[in-house]
């Protein structure tokens, strides 16, 4: 083992990385610190040393893309600790006659929650040598299971602990994340254990990252327009091409890698066109073997400039480079963090982002401090969620059935779910032994029918009818707004046009699409209250949390120019209302008190721009998405008698998104009203309080009364920090 490090260069450990082979035989830990290599130092330590002391003990690794994996895998064969141990990798991608071999002798078994979830748990019986020595269980990049996902995989690993029971075995679980605000909450949820020790202290030398935040100039301070991000990122990248830096550009979406990638080759071909070859798109569709070239010839500073979608993050084997460019808001401060991640070849470099006119861009922009200086997000995911726990409990009575003793593992609330799926006919009640319930179908294969990436079984699937291919599938109740006739939908930053949604088949039929505009679905939402769970009075508002009805009506779709965001032309749709359950949270304002000094006309562009701002604003609170959240305001709801918001959550079911927005609903509205407040624009732009997603295309909206509302609630004046406004103002600072 010393010897294995040795080999590797390696004379001594940080001390987060002892601490972490301490905590190996302590009890579960959750590590945050450290680079990539240095986090995974943390618990391949603590496992190869109990595999080189126990001959039998295995281990498993769960990692939430194939390309990880292989990474993972050869890190691990880096030891040269052949005869002790011995990796491989199990995943969709594994040849048949393969498999046999690696369920008898691989002692670290390589995964992805998908084939956990479908391929080993169901079949656990001819695995039984790995889950009776099962003493490590790896979970890297814990902070991606979060939202639908993260509930999910949830309930996978409390599966998995209960089929390792089965065969008699209790293994220690090492997580590492990113940066986020509850690693050990996020920890303990997936998990279901208590008492999860955190190793977060890095005992390894940062780079010196100088960071750099840059907002493009308004050209409209009326209407909030400025200069664009794309422009101004390729003027940034071709200036770092020139001066001999390597470096990593990210951006959300594909397109706008390929234009970016043609503006800075453009610019470059004008004063130095050797280098223009030196900067290339880096695209979904390459080859393993094609990745690995190119990544190569990146590190050998052959190529000086990579530009990718944000989706490969993870995906990507570069060390460290010069320089790392963000271009809009990725989403989380926690993937900004790692995309920048990328700078510091030779202990500095240069880590920037590029903010966009979204209002996240924005509000990031003004305050790059609050967001860096502490992590804000918390990963948020609801293995109780119950149509996702449901859809579990099926799988874990075909791995053995269901009976008192799992209460352990499957919560106090095993029982009550188990009658439910026995009223439906799925589970069958036996009254020997009591209370144990088996599948009613035993030959049935539950887990076929899960997919860990959507909330409900019932999905849409979308079909590229160029190819055949299947993209993908998407929840029933998202399908009538997302990929209505017309619609152009994203997936993995490639535009496609909807030919035609089949409702009776359950699919969608589209095609790649290259036009400049894009769409927005108008609908009519209604919203009612199913059950309260919880209240509080807070800001002088009436505060409630629970379960409610959302009924939805796409009736239109608006196309927009993408450079301008100009109305091309609106067209009409058909389509039948969907409802479906999940969780909220609202509030009732006092109409009366709001009537004395709002018009009715101005009273609903208020409430509406304050539903709009505190939904923009959530995912800096609950670790998530702006389109995994609905909204709904109105000054008169037939339930609470009074004017109310509503912000949902988007998963039927829920996946606890609200539940955080109630708990920390006093920083929501601070958040929403610096948004709106600190905002330069005359009345109301996409920076602040206009939606992408608006089901009533941001109509009627007042920025004015908005903010006057807020301010009532927090009884201001807030304290303001200074606004970057000006068309000079060009924010630096150094971290
Ligand atoms: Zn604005
Ligand atoms: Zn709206």
């Amino acid at each position: 083992m010393l010897a294995a490090l040795k080999r590797l260069g390696i004379e001594r450990l940080y001390s987060h990385q002892a601490q972490a082979i301490y905590a190996a035989t302590a009890g579960p830990a959750i590590v945050t610190t450290g680079t990539a290599s240095g986090k995974s130092m943390c618990f391949n330590l603590p496992t190869l040393h109990i595999l080189c002391e126990q001959a039998r003990a295995r281990a498993l690794y769960l990692y939430p893309t194939k390309a990880l994996a292989q990474d993972q895998a050869r890190a691990l064969a880096s030891f040269g600790l052949t005869k002790r141990v011995r990796p491989a990798i199990y995943d969709g991608d594994t040849p048949r006659e393969a498999r046999a071999q690696i369920r008898e002798s691989a002692n670290v078994v390589l995964t992805n929650p998908d084939m956990l979830h479908m391929g080993i748990l169901p079949n656990h019986t001819v695995w039984r040598d790995l889950f009776e020595n099962l003493a490590i269980v790896v979970i890297d990049e814990a902070h991606v299971y979060r939202g639908v996902f993260g509930s999910h995989v949830a309930n996978v690993l409390r599966r998995l602990q209960r089929v390792a029971a089965i065969h008699g075995s209790y293994p220690t679980f090492l997580l590492t994340s990113a940066t986020i605000a509850n690693p050990v909450e996020l920890a303990e949820r997936l998990t279901g254990l208590e008492n999860v020790g955190l190793i977060d202290e890095d005992g390894s030398p940062t780079p010196h990252r100088r960071i750099a935040v840059w907002n493009p100039p308004l050209t409209d301070e009326k209407l909030g327009t400025r200069r664009s991000a794309l422009g101004e990122a390729a003027e940034l990248l071709a200036r770092l091409a020139r001066d001999g830096a390597r470096t990593i550009c990210f951006m959300k979406s594909r397109k706008g890698v390929e234009v970016l990638a043609r503006l800075v080759k453009q610019d470059l071909t004008d004063s130095n066109p050797e280098l223009a070859e030196l900067v290339v798109p880096y695209r979904a569709g390459y080859t393993a073997q094609q990745r690995r070239e190119l990544e190569a010839r990146l590190m050998t500073g052959e190529l000086r400039a990579v530009i990718t979608t944000d989706a490969l993050e993870l995906g990507i084997d570069i060390g460290e480079l010069d320089a790392a460019v963000v271009v809009t808001f990725p989403g989380t401060v926690a993937s900004l963090r790692q995309m920048w991640g990328r700078a510091g070849r030779r202990g500095r470099g240069l880590a920037v982002y590029v903010a966009g006119e979204d209002a996240l861009d924005q509000f990031f922009c003004r305050h790059p401090e609050d967001f860096l200086d502490r992590p804000v997000e918390a990963a948020i995911l609801d293995h109780e969620s119950p149509l996702i726990y449901r859809a579990h409990l099926q799988c874990a009575a075909h791995e053995g059935d269901l009976s008192s003793s799992d209460a352990r593992f499957l919560g106090p609330h095993w029982e009550s779910h188990a009658e439910i799926l026995a009223s439906e006919g799925k589970l069958r009640r036996r009254k020997v032994p009591a209370s144990t319930y088996v599948l009613r179908q035993p030959e049935s294969y539950p887990a076929a029918e899960v997919s860990l990436r959507s909330a409900s079984p019932e999905s849409f699937a979308i079909v590229d009818v160029s190819s055949g291919e299947l993209l993908g599938s998407t929840e029933a109740a998202r399908a009538h707004s997302t990929i209505h006739q017309g619609a152009i939908y994203l997936h993995q930053g490639r535009s496609y046009e909807v030919r035609e949604l089949d409702l009776e088949h359950r699919r969608a039929l589209v095609s790649p699409f290259d036009g400049d505009w894009y769409t927005q679905p108008k609908r009519d939402t209604d919203t009612e209250i199913v059950r309260l769970l919880d209240r509080r009075e807070s800001l002088g508002v009436t505060l409630s949390f629970g379960e409610v009805s959302v009924t939805d009506t796409v009736l239109a779709y608006q196309r927009r120019r993408l450079s301008d965001h100009a109305q091309v032309d609106i067209i009409a749709l058909d389509l039948p209302s969907t409802s479906f359950s999940t969780q909220a949270l609202w509030f009732e304002l006092d109409a009366a008190e709001l009537a004395r000094e709002l018009s009715m006309e101005s009273l609903l562009g208020s409430l509406h721009a304050t539903e709009h701002a505190q939904i923009a604003v959530l995912p800096l609170i609950a670790m998530c998405d702006r389109w995994d959240i609905g909204g709904l305001s109105t000054n008169l709801h037939p339930q609470t008698q009074g004017a109310t918001i509503f912000v949902y959550d988007g998963h039927p079911g829920g996946i606890g998104i609200t539940r955080t927005a109630f708990a920390r609903f006093e920083e929501l509205c601070r958040d929403a009203y610096r948004l709106i407040a600190e905002c330069p624009c005359a009345s109301g732009c996409p920076s602040c309080v206009q939606s992408p997603k608006c089901g009533n295309l941001n109509e009627p909206l007042s920025k004015a009364g908005a903010r006057l509302l807020l301010e009532r609630m927090l009884g201001t004046p807030v304290t303001m920090t200074d606004s970057c406004s000006g068309p000079s103002e060009r924010q630096h600072l150094l971290a």
